[in-house]
């Protein structure tokens, strides 16, 4: 198994952003760039403002869902019905509350309604799926969109290939180099995931970290992964903040988020801590294809941050710079 890692200098207040880890082609780079080069001027402005993480992370995010090139808001990935379904999570390391919305249909930025249930919900609702989550949105005045608007020309025109061929296609592979269909041998260009997320330390130290999705391509009408799934797809505490990406149901099965926490908790940096929980997860899970699941994550705490990533690709903007690679 390759895995790429990374220690972040840092200094001061922290911003890491992800837009997905896999075979990104080689033609949808520069759209990736571009979308982590608007997310990060905002989230960077809104940190020399003085913003809390909590909002940082959600802003962040919310840039990218809105941008069109990542599998999240606008431009998500279809499930079998020809439908954008779209999950959320957001958590403060400070007080230790999250709140999630999964398979939504009708919400343009899933991690703003996900930041209004985490305050709203005052502890006693953390998580609300589909309709409820519509319901809940609706009433704190949040617009419910057309599913129609969520869906891109490029989603649609991918939808109807990957009906021919998705039949033959295990999640799992489209997150390993050189993926093929195992039925004609040919590569999977369709079979991307560009979940995004964003962690933050703010200036007064404080962690947050947030994860937004469309799920895995032609997935099953329902189908929820790791991303909504607090300790999984993302997690923040007050020493750590992750938000990972990757094969979902393999996260949720070795909950990655929280490994990668607990790892920092007993005393490892944040760096190696990245690369043990990956390197776990390849081992413990795997596909039928007999192969080792894979994923990335971004990680930081008060004083370092790092990425680590088990796909061929990772897009990804740090104080080291806005890679694809
Ligand atoms: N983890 C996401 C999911 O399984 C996919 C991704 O990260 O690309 O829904």
């Amino acid at each position: 198994m390759d895995l790429v890692s990374d220690t972040i200098a840092i200094s001061g207040a922290t911003l890491l952003v992800h837009g997905g880890a896999w075979d990104i082609p080689d033609d949808v780079l520069d759209d990736h760039r571009d979308g982590l080069v608007q997310a990060w001027d905002t989230g960077q402005a809104a940190l020399e403002t003085g913003d809390p993480a909590l909002d940082v992370v959600t802003e962040v995010v919310a840039v990218l869902e809105g941008h069109g090139a990542f599998d999240a808001g606008c431009g998500s990935m279809l499930n079998q019905d020809g439908v954008a379904e779209l999950d959320a999570g957001v958590m403060d390391g400070q007080t230790g509350a999250y709140g999630s919305v999964m398979a939504t249909k009708r919400l343009r930025h899933p991690v703003q309604v996900a930041r209004r249930l985490l305050d709203a919900g005052e502890g006693q609702v953390r998580m609300l799926a589909g309709e409820g989550a519509e319901r809940f949105a609706a009433a704190e005045g949040f617009e419910l969109v057309d599913n129609n608007t969520l869906v891109s020309d490029r989603e649609r025109e991918r939808y109807e290939r990957l009906r021919d061929q998705a039949a033959t296609v295990h999640t799992s592979d489209s997150f390993l180099p050189g993926a093929v269909d195992p039925k004609t041998g040919e590569r999977l260009p369709d079979a991307g995931h560009d979940t995004v997320g964003c962690v933050v330390c703010d200036t007064d130290g404080h962690l947050a970290a947030a994860t937004s999705t469309g799920g895995t391509p032609f997935k099953p009408p329902g189908r929820v992964g790791d991303s909504p799934l607090p300790g999984a797809g993302f997690y923040a505490d007050e020493d750590v903040a992750v938000s990972c990406t990757g094969w979902g149901e393999a996260i949720a099965a070795v909950v990655l988020a929280h490994d990668i926490a607990g790892r920092i908790h007993r005393g490892t940096a944040a760096e190696p801590a990245a690369r043990a929980a990956l390197t776990r997860m390849h081992d413990r899970v795997t596909g039928p294809s007999g192969r080792g699941a894979r994923g990335g994550c971004i990680v930081c705490t008060s004083t370092e941050a790092a990425i680590a990533y088990t796909t061929p690709r990772m897009a990804r903007a740090t104080d080291d710079g806005i890679r694809v690679g």
